[in-house]
């Protein structure tokens, strides 16, 4: 799977500072066979792939990310504006900025979600949009498909307008909206008939429905299902109508998500929803960047390259670690490094946010300014040191202390009290060395 490549791949080829044209070979090779198990067609792979890789190209790896933890990071922004990130938020919502009735016309292959989509749009609009909504079925070809629009539109509390299969859907759409304006609603959604694979005849008449009836919205709805197929069904319905969306139904089931990518590349329109389970209330907004997650199948990574290039230098942390494992001494100039750390952390507020629950309640009472002007004093004290004192703390008596304090511009209290707090973190720090450490430095540097 996407996700299992990945994880191989990310753990591959730690230390190299850049992306390279070789460090990245064998990670856009993986990437490339799980976006293609993922179901995402092989044209649109090429092109993703090619787009990756000048993204990548030349590219710093940040702190302590391996090359393919900062290439998965690429590939999910990429992914996630390839179907749609970049589109913002107002791109999953249906436009009703019209006189009304706002039609709506669902189009899409049989199966593929539309009468069901229809509902739970109808109920959508009404619960989040307050509006007065009538639905109508132009599928003539199957008495029980106007059946169960009228049941699940009862499900959604909005208003169904009778048809029957032996109307042409032209009229029955004429009827409906004849019927919506006389009566004010303020959307007319029209379902539609759809056949098990494309077809000329359909296609046609439901370009002869878009003519007649001109929605504000057409919507292609696609089963995340159909894999590969989308592709050429989302080409098919594109070049037959103008399509405004889509909903991408049926995400609930065990599919990757990457139709998702290929409808989206060929139709070029928002994914504006994404049917979650068959109940009414399964219809949720498209959010580009989970979703991109959920194809990538690597959350904890994207979190970790998020984090990480949030300025937090966990390369140092690393460092320490390797260090204290080899069974070296935790000394003054590793202190002064964590303190350090803290100040690109965004202050004491940026570490203490990482510590569990219970000690954020202590965090809260930290006074940001306070604790910044300590970390530049004790930064001080450390840096009139010579190196020897601060490789051998214990040497610091009497007569040292007092010229370091003199040379930072403190009392000599304030030194002893710096020493006695390096004293309980090397304390600690030794303790750690058995097991732990990991976590801890985890904890302390992201
Ligand atoms: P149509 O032929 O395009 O109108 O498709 P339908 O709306 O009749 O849906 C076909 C089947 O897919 C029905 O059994 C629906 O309950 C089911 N379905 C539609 N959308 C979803 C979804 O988002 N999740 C799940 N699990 N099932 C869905
Ligand atoms: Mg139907």
């Amino acid at each position: 799977s996407l996700s299992t490549r990945l994880a191989r791949v990310v753990k591959t080829m730690k230390g190299e500072a850049r992306l390279t044209e070789s460090n990245t070979a064998d990670m856009l090779r993986e990437i490339r066979m799980a976006l293609l198990e993922a179901d995402v067609a092989l044209p649109v792979v090429r092109e993703f792939i090619a787009k990756v890789k000048e993204r990548a190209l030349g590219q710093d790896v940040v702190g302590s990310l391996s090359p393919g933890q900062a290439l998965v990071g690429v590939v999910h922004r990429e992914l996630a504006n390839v179907i749609g990130a970049d589109l913002g938020k107002e791109a999953s919502q249906i436009n009703l900025a019209t006189q009304p009735p706002a039609i709506i016309l669902m189009a899409g292959l049989q199966g593929a979600g539309k009468t069901t989509t229809v509902a739970k749009l109808a109920k959508h609009l009404i619960d989040t949009r307050k509006k007065k909504v009538l639905t109508v079925s132009g599928d003539v070809y199957r008495p029980a498909a106007i059946e169960q629009l009228k049941t699940v539109t009862g499900q959604a509390g909005a208003e169904w307008f009778p048809s029957t299969p032996d109307q042409k859907p032209v009229d029955i759409a004429r009827a409906a909206l004849d019927y919506a304006r006389n009566h004010y609603f303020d959307v007319l959604i029209v379902d539609t008939a759809g056949r098990l694979a494309i077809d000329d005849a359909m296609m046609k008449e439901i370009a002869e429905l878009h003519a007649a009836i001109k929605p504000i919205e057409t919507l292609f709805v696609v089963d995340a299902m159909q894999g590969q197929d989308a592709v050429n069904v989302a080409k098919a319905f594109s070049d037959a109508l103008p399509l405004t969306g889509v909903v991408l139904t049926k995400t609930d089931g065990d599919s990757r998500g990457g139709a998702a990518l290929s409808v989206r590349h060929i139709t070029g329109k928002p994914i504006k929803f994404i049917g979650v389970s068959e109940k009414i209330g399964g219809l949720e907004a498209f959010d580009a960047d989970g979703f991109a997650n959920r194809i990538l199948g690597m959350g904890d990574i994207v979190a970790l390259v998020q984090e990480a290039t949030k300025a937090i230098d966990v390369a140092e942390a690393q460092k320490l670690a390797e260090k204290l494992k080899k069974g070296n001494r935790f000394d003054l100039e590793d202190f002064k490094a964590q303190i350090g750390q803290m100040k690109n952390m965004g202050g004491m507020q940026g570490i203490l946010d990482k510590l569990p629950a219970q000690f954020q309640q202590a965090a809260s009472q930290v006074n940001q300014d306070e604790a910044a002007k300590k970390v530049r004093r004790m930064e001080g004290i450390i840096n009139s040191m010579t190196p020897g004192e601060r490789a051998k703390p214990e040497l610091i008596k009497a007569t040292r202390k007092r010229r370091i304090a003199a040379g930072a511009g403190v009392t000599v209290q304030e030194v002893n009290r710096l020493l006695n707090e390096f004293d309980q973190i090397a304390g600690m720090m030794k303790k750690m060395q058995g097991g732990g450490l990991g976590k801890m430095m985890r904890a302390m540097g992201g």
